[in-house]
């Protein structure tokens, strides 16, 4: 483990920060960044080594996931869609959509993101409203994903439907090759505060056709997908992006501190007020990376409670993050107000992260009902 954190920590470096700024200023995906993790073989993670990938599970997942996001927490965030989509495959897919999606990851080094939310049910995505008409052998869609990170840019979205019967809860995970017809993205409609690069755009299906075989598993099993694979690889890989962000917190706030010297040569970090607010932020980054590490290996484990500690770990890292960056603008005082560094960029990353569904108030009551032992969502 501590050899695939060193590289991805110095593949991040090389290849991530120095398009990180431009990403976030001119709203662009990170091409580049994607580009090199294809090359360097990070699309295929997760595929099994017998289907020609690396066969790694949620803690790799997570220790990626938070070295990418330390650098740029929107190529983190992508990056872990990615991965989410392609488990869910992996997990239920047929034989047959396994083997098509592995080879086109594998040798066009392409990769995959998800369309669940949608304007109407907003946080509560495990209710999609888009229309689904099912019959011949095909899949006929019409509606709109509100938030679509990755638009223009994944080659497979990962899209929550209601299965044929339209009963509430019955729902499918449909794989939508980018290149279906009827299927457009409406990228003039994001302007986020924050994850700018993730190009978060609504996807909308026109008399959108696919094969049942895109289906994946037997029909109004999407709910049992959503929650032993979509919930523990994205709420785990959600906990990671933000653990990212509070790691680079804490090192952008101890970096000014140090060198932000005053003329009669005292530098910040000789004030306690200074010190003091670089405890609590450092405390709060090495406590959010603890309680992912171990989340994750609870996950991977499948221990009774894993569910309660992804859930704490990704509830922490979001509100933390927040908090953190609020003190670390207070220590970067008018050179981080201006945009020097990355701590005012990280502050407005960091704000996505509680709304993202399930938004970090619906988790809340989740883990208060895991806890007890009661039923979810
Ligand atoms: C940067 C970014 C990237 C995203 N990427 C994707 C993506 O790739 N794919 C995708 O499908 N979606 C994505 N989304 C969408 C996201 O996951 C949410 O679905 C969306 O932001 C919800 O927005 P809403 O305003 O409709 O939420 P609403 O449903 O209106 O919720 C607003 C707030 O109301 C409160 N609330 C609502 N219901 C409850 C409840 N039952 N209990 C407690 N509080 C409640 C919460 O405070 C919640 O934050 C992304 C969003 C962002 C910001």
């Amino acid at each position: 483990m501590e050899q695939i954190q060193k590289k991805a920590e110095q593949f991040a470096q090389d290849h991530i920060r120095p398009f990180a700024k431009a990403t976030d200023e001119e709203v662009r995906f990170p091409v580049e960044s994607f580009k090199q993790m294809g090359e360097e073989g990070y699309f295929k993670l997760m595929i099994p080594k017998e289907l020609g990938g690396m066969g790694k599970g949620l803690e790799e997942h997570s220790v990626i996931c938070r070295e990418f996001a330390k650098e740029s927490a929107t190529a983190g965030l992508c990056y872990m869609m990615h991965n989410v989509a392609l488990m869910t495959v992996l997990t239920y897919g047929s034989e047959d959509l396994k083997e098509e999606i592995c080879k086109n990851i594998i040798e066009n080094k392409v990769f995959m993101a998800l369309a669940y939310s949608e304007f109407g049910t907003g946080t509560h995505f495990y209710k999609p409203e888009i229309l689904a008409e099912y019959s011949g052998g095909k899949i006929k869609l019409n509606g709109i994903k509100s938030m679509v990170t990755s638009a223009e840019q994944a080659a497979y979205y990962l899209v929550l439907a209601p299965d044929e019967t339209g009963v509430e809860g019955s729902i499918n995970n449909l794989i939508i090759p980018a290149d279906s017809n009827g299927v457009h993205f409406r990228m003039s409609a994001w302007n986020g505060l924050g994850m700018r690069g993730n190009v978060s755009a609504p996807m909308v299906f026109e008399n959108t056709e696919i094969d049942s075989s895109y289906q994946i598993g037997p029909s109004g099993s999407g709910m049992e997908q959503v929650f032993n694979v979509v919930a523990p690889f994205f709420i785990t890989g959600l906990a990671s992006v933000y653990t990212g962000v509070l790691l680079k917190l804490s090192e952008e706030s101890i970096n000014h501190s140090i060198n932000r010297v005053y003329p009669d040569g005292q530098a910040l970090r000789d004030i306690e007020t200074v010190q003091i607010h670089n405890a609590q932020i450092y405390s709060k980054a090495m406590a959010a990376k603890y309680m992912t590490q171990e989340a994750a290996r609870s996950g991977a484990n499948g221990e009774e409670d894993a569910l309660a500690k992804i859930l704490s770990a990704r509830i922490f890292a979001s509100e933390a993050s927040i908090e953190c960056a609020r003190i670390a603008m207070r220590v970067g005082g008018g050179k981080a107000y201006n945009g020097a560094g990355s701590i005012e960029r990280l502050l407005r990353d960091a704000y996505a992260g509680q709304i993202m569904a399930p938004s970090v108030d619906v988790l809340i009551v989740w883990l208060g009902k895991a806890v007890t032992g009661l039923q979810i969502p």
